[in-house]
């Protein structure tokens, strides 16, 4: 499934740069352009879902897949405290309407108190 003028399936083509981070079979890991705290890094199933229900409801086997490379990835690059978060709608601030996940931690791995 590939929606024209999404862009992040655009970024899973390789049609627009992104930094990546991680891959699965499902889903890729790539640092958000404009991060918000010292880790923020965005999992995105590589089929396209308007939003995380969408993901849950049509292809479950795939947001399990989405948890955990944002699992490895927090395992990466933080201490291990972290968030994953889905925004949902308009007005809870979903501006991509490609479903994804926020991995982001205040404390990057190995980073001091
Ligand atoms: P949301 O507001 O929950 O829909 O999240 C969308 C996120 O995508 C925001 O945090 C943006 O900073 C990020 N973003 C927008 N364009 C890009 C891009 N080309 N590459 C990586 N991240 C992006
Ligand atoms: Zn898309």
């Amino acid at each position: 499934m590939n929606e024209t003028n999404c862009i992040f399936c655009k970024i899973v083509a390789g049609e627009i740069p992104s930094q990546l981070v991680a891959e699965s079979e499902h889903t890729i890991a790539f640092n958000d352009l404009f991060p918000r705290k010292p880790v923020h890094v965005l999992v995105v199933p590589k089929n396209h879902y308007d939003n995380v229900a969408e993901l849950a409801f049509e292809n479950p086997a795939g947001l399990v897949d989405l948890v955990q490379l944002g699992a490895k990835v927090a395992e990466q690059l933080t201490d291990g405290a972290y968030r994953l978060t889905f925004n949902t709608g308009l007005a809870a601030g979903q501006t991509i309407f490609h479903a994804h996940g926020h991995v982001t931690s205040t404390k990057p791995k190995g980073e001091d108190e």
